[in-house]
């Protein structure tokens, strides 16, 4: 689950980083209000889960009510990077010295946590990898040790930062580390860490994601719920309990079993298409899963062809073919059907469909072939 600025900051706040006071607003009545309460200047901040807001207009510096009016009034609504604002983060404003980059996240290859931290902030820190890696210090963490604090003052040397925020980053540091092991996050990055012309070292933004399947030790987080900005294709499949991933392409899968959904998609792209979407409808599926899955990806409109891979197990063809033909008198199918079905009644599977077989729905003998299909009935190159 990833959170929004202002939750990722209220998370902060937790474990005693600081963060400027501010509130939030979802219109320009309560950002008027909360800019009223916290004493000009402020910012205002569109609050969207996707970076680069700075720079599209989505941060804006307000000295009185009248500034305040107009810049809410703009940013509420905008789009940023396909993300509608539809809620502010207003803040006090901090004079900014120096902009700094800090983060945690797991370092899957090297099995321990990494922590990076560069006096190059503020801006995307691919840039900064890309351009001047050795701009960016980073320190491998056992999790067993911890960030001594050692280690942490260490680290913030190699970083070049002004020596006068050093003690307040080996601070924050500590607390973020905090942050992210014991808040069971997956990653915590503070982008732009600020040193403030007064001295002092502040978190002026923040993007956390929690390890959901840490969810049962948080209470606290259910205060977050709604975050997650799923897309309408991934909210609809959760609703309807289906393992559901949204993707870029136009060729819809549905497989059952995951191991078998990730290799439909690595045939369809082998032949030179490109999926829509990963769809495990699990072990057992019944007609009704199968209808269910089909009317999501129907609802993408990327979609130009459907290909369904089902090898059964558990799962039989006959109970899956009969969802295929119930789908399809349910919904109004908008692109052709590639079936293939192997294993547990694949025959009895193989003659429902049959008897409903139209050039609407084909059928393929093996998964490459019904793949090359699904391709060229989607115009070729997915
Ligand atoms: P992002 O562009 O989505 O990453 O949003 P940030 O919260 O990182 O803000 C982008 C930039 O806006 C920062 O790097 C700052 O330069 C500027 N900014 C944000 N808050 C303040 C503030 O309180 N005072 C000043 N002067 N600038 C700010
Ligand atoms: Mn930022």
């Amino acid at each position: 689950m990833d959170l929004f600025e202002y939750q990722g900051k209220q998370y902060f706040a937790r474990y005693n980083i600081p963060v400027a006071s501010g509130d939030v607003a979802d219109d320009v009545e309560a950002a008027v209000a909360a800019a009223e309460a916290i004493g000009y200047p402020v910012v205002v901040k569109a609050q969207v889960q996707v970076g680069g807001r700075g720079k599209a207009g989505g941060i804006k510096l307000a000295q009185n009510e009248a500034e305040v009016r107009h810049h809410a009034g703009n940013i509420l609504g905008m789009d940023i990077r396909g993300h509608t604002v539809h809620r502010l983060w207003v803040e006090a404003a901090s004079a900014i010295a120096e902009e700094y980059y800090a983060s945690f996240t797991l370092d899957r290859s090297a099995k321990n946590h990494l922590g990076m931290l560069s006096a190059q902030g503020g801006v995307e820190i691919e840039q900064v990898a890309e351009e001047n890696p050795q701009a960016i210090a980073r320190i491998h963490i056992d999790p067993v040790d911890g960030l001594t604090e050692t280690v942490c003052r260490e680290w913030v040397a190699a970083a070049n930062l002004n020596p006068q925020a050093t003690e307040g980053t080996v601070d924050i540091l500590r607390q973020l580390y905090t942050c992210y092991i014991e808040g069971d996050a997956s990653l915590v990055e503070i982008n732009p860490l600020v040193l403030t012309q007064a001295g002092q070292v502040i978190a002026l933004d923040a993007k956390v994601s929690l390890d959901e399947s840490a969810a049962r030790r948080h209470p606290e987080w259910d205060d977050f719920s709604g975050a997650e900005t799923l897309d309408e294709r991934e909210s609809k499949a959760k609703a309807l309990g289906l393992q559901y991933v949204g993707l870029e392409g136009s060729i819809g899968i549905i497989a059952n079993g995951a191991g078998l959904a990730m290799s439909t998609l690595d045939v369809v792209a082998e032949v030179g298409g490109s999926p829509a979407n990963f769809l495990d409808i699990g072990g057992g599926a019944n007609a009704d899963v199968v209808a269910n899955a089909l009317s999501v990806i129907n609802s993408d409109p990327q979609v130009k062809a459907i290909f369904i891979n089902i090898f059964g197990g558990i799962t039989r063809c006959d109970e899956v073919a009969k969802g295929i033909v119930e789908a399809m008198q349910r919904v109004d199918l908008k692109s052709p059907l590639v079936v293939r079905l192997d294993g547990t009644n694949s025959d009895q599977g193989r003659e429902i469909l049959q008897a409903n077989e139209t050039d609407r729905l084909i059928m393929a003998g093996t998964m490459v072939e019904a793949a090359r299909k699904a391709v060229s009935l989607a115009g070729g190159n997915g």
